[in-house]
């Protein structure tokens, strides 16, 4: 028997440097959370005093909290607190119901986040990967590929900087409080799956634990993961499951979502509907309509047959524009003919409105281009 060669660990400088950024309170639960604070030499009841300030009074700033001593904080800060987001830009539209925020991450990469108040609740829609490996043809973000992966705290920073400004009166005619949590940013949120879980329980631990929202508030979409989507139905979660379905055949899906190369359409539904049956939620599926692509009214009747008697509801997204798409979004007879098909069939449906398209901040259309300054 020949000896196997030992393995050494390779020295530190040859290590694959992760891209991930500093750990951050946002990363660690309550427990974890009181072994850092231990770990530097101080009282562990201060991580129930940084968590209060982070997740209840939404407060990111160090230097804010003032109950606790100079020097204690420093050394908190530096080691819990690290800065994740630095905003590039900001827009806004609807008379500053709708902003847009562009962000530099600790490495340089860039992702947006877009906050929407309506008069009775307000929805966040967050990133979970600079970029997206996904490649669907009419999604700009899915055209510049995928950077990275985004850790659990760069996740729960953009929802606490967007609830901080809800909870100062920032949005004209629209409740305080940040209710909603969409996870149809840039990126493919089952793809960097263990830490949008966490990401989910820190949204939905209680305060301070985490912020308190409700599961049922918070939507996780995707493409159609198969072996991710089976998994998420095993969790416990009662979060809204999204499928961005966009085609109810297996040869026009191919192109439109590349995914489905992998994954075909019949085996993704049957996961979507073991997800239903599991939680009780309804699954939405979401569905770009683009002109004479995957508009045609036999494309409605097979769809509605797809989903006849599921527990589903369609969401029809008109297509907004995206830099050098050769598609158009569907004009609005086709889409009421589309609408009414469905219904027809008995599945419940409705047209997303196109929030945020003036600042290019709608579905399909964050790229994180940044300025030229
Ligand atoms: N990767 C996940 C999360 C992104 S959610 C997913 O695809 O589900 C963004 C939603 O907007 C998805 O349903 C996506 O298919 C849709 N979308 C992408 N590009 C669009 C466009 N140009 N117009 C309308 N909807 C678009």
């Amino acid at each position: 028997m020949t000896a196997l060669p030992l393995i050494q660990a390779a020295p530190a400088q040859y290590r694959r440097r992760s891209a991930l950024p500093p750990r951050h309170l946002a990363d660690l639960d309550l427990a974890g959370r009181r072994a850092a604070v231990a770990a530097l030499g101080e009282q562990p009841y201060r991580a129930g005093q940084l968590s209060t300030h982070y997740f209840d009074r939404l407060v990111r700033d160090p230097a804010a909290m003032t109950d606790i001593p100079a020097a204690s904080r420093d050394r908190l800060a530096a080691d819990l607190l690290p800065t994740l987001l630095t905003p590039v830009r900001e827009q806004s539209c609807d008379g500053g119901a709708t902003r847009k925020t562009l962000w530099r991450l600790h490495d340089g990469a860039l992702v947006e986040s877009v906050l929407m108040g309506y008069p009775d609740r307000v929805t966040v829609c967050v990133s979970s990967q600079a970029g997206c490996g996904m490649a669907c043809p009419f999604c700009a973000t899915g055209q510049a590929g995928l950077t990275r992966n985004l850790s659990t705290a760069e996740i729960i920073d953009q929802v606490v900087w967007f609830a901080g400004a809800a909870a100062r009166g920032e949005l004209p005619g629209c409740p305080p409080r940040l209710s909603r949590v969409v996870f149809m940013g840039m990126g493919e949120p089952l793809a960097n799956y263990a830490r949008v879980i966490e990401a989910v329980r820190r949204l939905t631990d209680p305060a301070p634990e985490g912020l308190g929202l409700s599961q049922r508030h918070i939507t996780v979409s995707t493409v159609g993961l198969l072996p991710a989507m089976r998994r998420l139905t095993e969790e416990r979660l009662s979060v809204t499951l999204a499928l961005s379905l966009h085609a109810p055949d297996d040869e026009l899906r191919d192109t439109l979502v590349p995914v489905n190369q992998r994954w075909k359409v019949a085996e993704v539904l049957d996961a979507a509907w073991a997800y239903a049956g599991r939680t009780g939620r309804r699954v939405s599926i979401e569905y770009a309509m683009i002109k004479d692509v995957n508009d045609q009214p036999w494309r409605a009747d097979l769809l509605g047959r797809l989903l006849a008697g599921r527990l589903a509801h369609v969401n029809l997204i008109p297509l907004n524009p995206t830099p050098g798409s050769v598609w158009d979004a569907s004009p609005k007879p086709v889409e009421r003919e589309f609408v009414r098909r469905l219904r027809e069939a008995g599945v419940p449906t409705t047209v997303r409105d196109t929030r945020g398209r003036e600042i290019d901040g709608a579905c399909g259309q964050l790229a994180a281009a940044e300025v030229a300054q």
